[in-house]
């Protein structure tokens, strides 16, 4: 079958977890979305089920806001907690797309624990494939100060390289479009930061295990897609 960026896909095989790791900004979330349509498995954004809880006003909510609103990582248990009640839910059985997480070493330890869970073993015995975008910084600060997001559809724009029709305006909707809190220039900056010191050293951490596919994220938006599907293909190999 042809996948839809001219890939040719399996749909039927098990994808198992796929981790999508890169800076914010290169383009997790627009590529989880695809992957999600293509495989059939969710996306789990650790990051939308945050924001989720903050306007939501729940407990993990109020206690993550004082983080996000600084550009700081929510501390791991928090997280960690939060993401095995989510994998535990039915539709993540054939297999889930991770956003934004893990973001530190301890959650990818915490992580590669859960997955030796019974519970998930039976359920899922592949093992993740992990996929980096790598982004350079001028490119990664233009796609967040231009970031736009459709807060009924979820879909992502850029006013610079993927401007939808009308200003402002989501294309499939007709939502108005809103700028994240965090996509300001100063909390970008302390962003960019916690992934230099905390999420950065997850690279080698895969590495050493062997399951990293790096995909060059500044290509035309189909031929990331492209790459990306050819990533976990060959990591679902191994
Ligand atoms: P994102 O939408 O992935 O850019 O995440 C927005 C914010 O949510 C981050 O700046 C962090 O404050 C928080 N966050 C999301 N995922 C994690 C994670 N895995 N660990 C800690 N904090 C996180």
């Amino acid at each position: 079958m042809e996948g839809r960026a001219g890939t040719a896909v399996d749909v039927k095989s098990k994808v198992g977890p796929v981790i999508l790791l890169g800076a914010p900004g290169a383009g997790k979330g627009t590529q989880a979305k695809l992957i999600m349509q293509h495989y059939g498995i969710p996306q789990i954004s650790t990051g939308d089920i945050l924001r989720d809880n903050v306007a939501r006003g729940t407990g993990l909510g109020r206690k993550a806001n004082a983080f996000m609103d600084k550009g700081e990582l929510v501390p791991d248990q928090l997280v960690c907690d939060m993401v095995a009640d989510r994998l535990r839910q039915a539709d993540c059985a054939q297999g889930f797309i991770l956003d934004g997480f893990p973001r530190t070493v301890a959650q990818a330890e915490w992580l590669d624990g859960l997955l030796k869970d019974q519970f998930f073993e039976k359920r899922c015995s592949a093992p993740p494939v992990v996929v980096n975008f790598r982004v350079g910084y001028n490119e990664l600060l233009r796609r967040l100060t231009g970031r736009r997001t459709c807060p009924t559809c979820g879909r992502i724009y850029n006013i610079y390289s993927q401007p939808p029709r009308v200003a402002d305006t989501c294309d499939v909707d007709g939502s108005k479009l809103a700028t994240r809190k965090d996509d300001s220039e100063e909390v970008i900056a302390e962003r960019l930061k916690a992934y230099e010191r905390q999420t950065l050293p997850l690279i080698d951490y895969y590495r050493r295990q062997g399951r990293l596919r790096e995909v060059e994220g500044e290509q035309a938006p189909e031929k990331v897609t492209a790459e990306a599907f050819r990533a976990i293909q060959d990591g679902n190999r191994l």
